[in-house]
């Protein structure tokens, strides 16, 4: 098979970022680059996710990464993992070593999966403020996605997903389940629910969004579930409107600057002082814009809100929605700014990353720090998927109410769009509605 015929397959078995990101696998390998990086780092408290497939898949891993080798010309792929994980070092060792692949051991500290952490970390160059791994000549990916490049070279669309279920739930498990199975249904995997009035957080604590929806369904990004009481802090702090955290920050931010201290980017010397974004909450015109291209690098770890702020402020919603609207204008630092803000690493960077067990006291999820191992599920009898691309739009459907189909075949066209990609059922069964572009399948034998 040439590169061409392995891009195309990628594509067409709908392959994107596994690990939350969604990009198109197909168009991130289009270029040659020298280091292929597995991100298996996982630094989200309570997920096992990217533990469990590198349990369940090590040989579909191995095999992902050396076809993305070949065809990106790489010399040198790397599977980053925590120290917390180092058990996993004798199950990988094997394979590795017989390909010539190297084991990062990272230190137990949040946020080290962010990209450009985590390309610093393993290879010691770092990204340019706003671009991407390519342009220090390596390409990142979660270890379910050189998971999902196997089996796609062996005609294996994607059609399940794995995540991690915890928090508040009877027992917390890391699960493989069709895409589109329902939250609800993913909840009762883990034996439901130990509150009655509860909230999740999709794919993580620091970085999820909360929702209150059971009808919700798996997608191709997400990596788990965590199940918090409704009136836990967490929750609280999530769901307090932007007016609200605007303005508590214009009124009580004391310009103390300990969010800028511990940003993970500005540590690493990129030009992102939240501290600054929180003071031009207090200014109008030129000054408020000067202050406000502090947001631009923000990578939305949360680390100044959850972790730093000693006022309990929001520093990370305001950078982000900052982020956002400067994006939409085309406004921010140029090109030359940002190149003469990039400082060098900071040298109290190692004292001043956020050790995990930490994070979990600041956080209050401490009690619900258990393991989440590996389990086998019951069959799933109906999905719901949704034909939404992170990266490229919708896709439309090509099959209609009635039609009967099987897992894997496709169910949306791809319309042209470069970066879009394809969805496929994911069990065997009859469409039974098309409503706002989900497409609801149920099985023939439910
Ligand atoms: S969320 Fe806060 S700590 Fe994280 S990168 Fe953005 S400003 Fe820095
Ligand atoms: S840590 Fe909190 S109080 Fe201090 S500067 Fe940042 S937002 Fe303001």
């Amino acid at each position: 098979m040439n590169r061409e015929e392995i891009l195309n397959k990628i594509r067409q078995a709908g392959v994107v970022g596994a690990g939350g990101g969604g990009f198109p696998t197909f168009k991130k390998l289009e270029a040659t680059v020298d280091h292929i990086i597995a991100n298996g780092v996982e630094c989200e408290p309570l997920l096992y996710k990217d533990r469990e497939v590198m349990l369940q898949e090590t040989d579909k891993l191995i095999a992902g990464l050396i076809i993305i080798k070949n065809i990106t010309g790489a010399s040198k792929v790397t599977i980053a993992i925590k120290k917390k994980n180092s058990d996993l070092i004798d199950i990988l060792r094997p394979s590795a070593d017989k390909y010539g692949i190297d084991i990062f051991l990272m230190e137990n500290v949040y946020p080290a999966g962010d990209e450009y952490i985590l390309v610093y970390d393993v290879t010691g160059k770092r990204i340019p403020p706003l671009g991407i791994p390519l342009q220090v000549g390596c390409v990142v990916g979660n270890v379910e996605t050189f998971v999902n490049v196997t089996n796609a070279v062996n005609d294996i669309p994607v059609t399940e997903k794995y995540m991690t279920i915890a928090g508040a739930v009877k027992n917390p498990v890391t699960i493989k389940v069709p895409l589109g199975t329902s939250f609800g249904k993913c909840l009762e995997f883990a034996g439901g629910t130990t509150v009655d009035r509860f909230s999740i957080l999709t794919g993580g604590v620091m970085m999820g969004s909360v929702v209150n929806d059971l009808s919700l369904s798996v997608s191709k990004t997400i990596s788990g579930l965590i199940v918090l009481p409704d009136d836990h802090s967490i929750v609280v702090r999530k769901t307090t409107p932007a007016k609200v955290y605007n303005n508590i920050g214009h009124s009580a931010c004391d310009q103390c600057s300990i969010c800028t201290q511990l940003c993970p980017r500005y540590i690493l010397g990129y030009p992102i002082q939240p501290h600054l974004v929180m003071r031009s909450l207090q200014m109008t015109g030129d000054e408020k814009e000067r202050l406000s291209n502090w947001a631009q690098n923000c990578c939305e770890c949360n680390v100044c809100s959850l972790f730093a702020c000693p006022e309990k402020l929001d520093p990370k919603n305001i950078c982000t929605d900052t982020k956002r609207k400067l994006r939409k204008e085309n406004k921010g630092f140029s090109k030359t700014e940002l190149e003469s803000l990039f400082s060098d690493v900071h040298p109290v960077r190692d004292g001043r990353e956020i050790p995990i067990s930490f994070l979990y006291k600041r956080l209050g999820i401490k009690k619900y720090d258990r393991k989440a191992d590996f389990i086998k599920t019951g069959p799933v009898n109906s999905v719901k998927i949704e034909l939404k691309n992170i990266f490229g739009g919708d896709v439309a459907p090509c099959v209609n109410v009635g039609d009967v189909v099987t897992k894997g075949q496709i169910i949306s066209q791809v319309n042209g769009n470069a970066l879009a990609t394809p969805f496929h059922s994911s069990i065997d069964g009859t469409v039974k509605e098309i409503v706002n572009n989900s497409i609801i399948i149920t099985s023939n034998n439910s």
